[in-house]
C-alpha cells in the first residue's frame, strides 16, 4: 500500500487524479484535424502561466534536461561566452552542458545556499563592454538547496549595463508553483519540464522563448536536430508529439488558472511557511542561508551530525513508504530535501512533516515527537488555506 503516499521528492510530483486521466487518451492521429486544437490549448495555457505577453512555447518530447539543451543549442555558437553561476548542483550540471557544447562558460562560484550573485553579475557585465558574453544564465529555484534567485535583479543588471546578452532561466522547479514573469523580467529563454510545477508524468520539456531569442535563433550554430526550434515552429511537431502529454498540459494549465495563479503561489508559500516552521520545531535550519533565498517548492535540511541524509532517505522508504529527496552533490549526506511543488495541500504536507519526523527519530536524530509536526500546525491553523474546491 505504499504507493498510496503522497511523493515529497521535489519532482516529480503528485499527480491529480484529473490529469493522469488527461494524459490516458486512446491513440491520435497528429497529422488529423483534431491535434491542432489540443496542441494550440496547451501552448497557451503555458504562456500565461509563463506570462508572456510575446513570443512562442516550444513543446517537445524530452526532460527538463533537454529544455537547456534546446535553449542553449537553439541561440549560441561554438565559442559563445556564458556567464553562470555555481551554486548548487542544477545550476552546475547546466554549466557542464554549455562546456560540453563547446561555450566558455564564465562561471561565478558560490557558496551552496546562496542564490545567484547579483551584484557580482552586473559587475561582471557591466565590464563586458565588448559584449562578448551572448547569455546569462540563471537557476531560478536551484533545487538541490532550496534556493530561489532574482530573476528580476539579473534583468536590472543586465539593463543597467545596456547589456544584449540573452536572459536564461530554468524555471524547471519553480513555474507553476513560484510567480514567474517571463515577459516582465525579460526573460529570453525558460526551461520546464512537464513533472514538476504542472504535476504531470515526466517526458515533455516546455521552454517559452522570446522574440529576442527568436532573432538569435537564426545566426546560432551549435549544432541540432532533433532540438532544432525553427523546423519545430515550421511544422508544429517534426516528429510524433507526445499528445496525452499535451492534452494534460492542457488540462494542468486550466487547473491551475482555474484556481488563479496568485492561490496557487499563495497556496505554496504556505505549505512552505509550514515546513519551514517545522524544521525551525526540529531544531534544525534550512541549507538556503538567508530568509529571501526560501524556495516555496523545496526545502533543504541541514542535518545534525552524524545523521546521513541519504541513509535517512532510504529508511523512510523502507519503513514507511515514503520518498524524500536525498542530498546532491556538495550537500551529499548533509542534507534531505522536503518536495513540495505541485499538488500538495495542508493536509499533504502535514502527513510528510510527520514522516520526515518518525524517520529522523528513528535514525537517533535529536528530534521531539511532534514537535515539527505541531509548528506546521499551529501555522496552518492561524493561516487558513483558501476554500477547498472539490477536485474534477
Ligand atoms: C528537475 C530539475 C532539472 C532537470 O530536469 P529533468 O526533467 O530531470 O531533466 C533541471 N533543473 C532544475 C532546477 C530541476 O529541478
Amino acid at each position: 500500500m505504499s504507493s498510496q503516499n503522497p511523493v515529497f521528492i521535489p519532482g516529480p510530483t503528485n499527480i491529480p487524479e484529473a490529469l493522469r486521466r488527461a494524459c490516458d487518451i486512446p491513440t491520435m492521429d497528429h497529422r488529423s484535424a483534431a491535434f491542432p486544437p489540443l496542441f494550440e490549448r496547451a501552448k497557451s495555457g503555458v504562456k500565461r502561466v509563463l506570462k508572456m505577453d510575446e513570443g512562442e512555447v516550444i513543446l517537445f518530447p524530452a526532460s527538463g534536461t533537454g529544455g537547456w539543451e534546446a535553449a542553449v543549442t537553439n541561440t549560441l555558437s561554438p565559442g559563445d561566452k556564458v556567464l553562470a553561476a555555481r551554486h548548487g548542483m542544477f545550476s552546475m550540471k547546466w554549466i557542464d552542458l554549455c562546456q560540453r557544447h563547446g561555450l566558455i562558460v564564465e562561471v561565478v562560484t558560490c557558496p551552496w545556499g546562496e542564490g545567484a550573485p547579483v551584484e557580482r553579475f552586473a559587475e561582471i557585465l557591466a565590464a563586458d563592454t565588448a559584449h562578448e558574453i551572448k547569455a546569462v544564465l540563471v537557476t531560478h529555484n536551484e533545487t538541490a538547496t532550496g534556493v530561489v534567485s532574482d530573476v528580476a535583479g539579473v534583468r536590472r543588471a543586465l539593463d543597467a549595463a545596456g547589456h544584449p546578452a540573452l536572459l536564461m532561466v530554468d524555471g524547471v522547479s519553480s513555474i507553476g508553483s513560484m510567480d514567474f514573469r517571463m515577459t516582465e523580467w525579460g526573460v529570453d529563454l525558460a526551461v520546464t519540464g512537464s513533472q514538476k510545477g504542472f504535476m504531470l508524468p515526466v517526458g515533455l520539456a516546455i521552454v517559452g522563448v522570446s522574440p529576442k531569442a527568436l532573432a538569435a535563433m537564426e545566426g546560432a550554430r551549435l549544432s541540432r536536430c532533433f532540438f532544432d526550434f525553427r523546423d519545430m515552429l515550421k511544422l508544429g511537431t517534426p516528429y510524433t508529439p507526445a499528445v496525452g502529454l499535451m492534452n494534460g498540459l492542457g488540462a494542468a494549465c486550466d487547473m491551475l488558472l482555474a484556481e488563479g495563479l496568485d492561490n496557487v503561489f499563495a497556496r505554496h508559500h504556505r505549505i512552505a511557511e509550514g515546513v519551514r516552521k517545522a524544521v525551525a520545531g526540529w531544531g534544525l535550519r534550512p541549507c538556503a542561508v538567508a530568509p529571501a533565498l526560501y524556495s516555496n517548492s523545496v526545502t533543504a535540511i541541514v542535518l545534525p551530525e552524524g545523521i546521513d541524509g541519504n541513509a535517512l532517505c532510504r529508511h523512510a522508504a523502507d519503513a514507511y513508504g515514503v520518498a524524500f529527496g536525498a542530498g546532491l552533490g556538495e550537500v551529499a549526506g548533509k542534507v534531505f530535501r522536503i518536495g513540495h511543488l505541485g499538488m500538495l495541500t495542508d493536509v499533504l504536507a502535514l502527513s510528510g512533516i510527520a514522516a520526515a519526523e518518525m524517520a529522523m527519530a528513528d535514525m537517533g536524530a535529536p528530534v521531539t515527537l511532534g514537535s515539527g509536526v505541531a509548528a506546521a500546525q499551529d501555522y496552518y491553523r492561524t493561516n487558513k488555506a483558501a476554500p477547498v474546491k472539490a477536485a474534477a
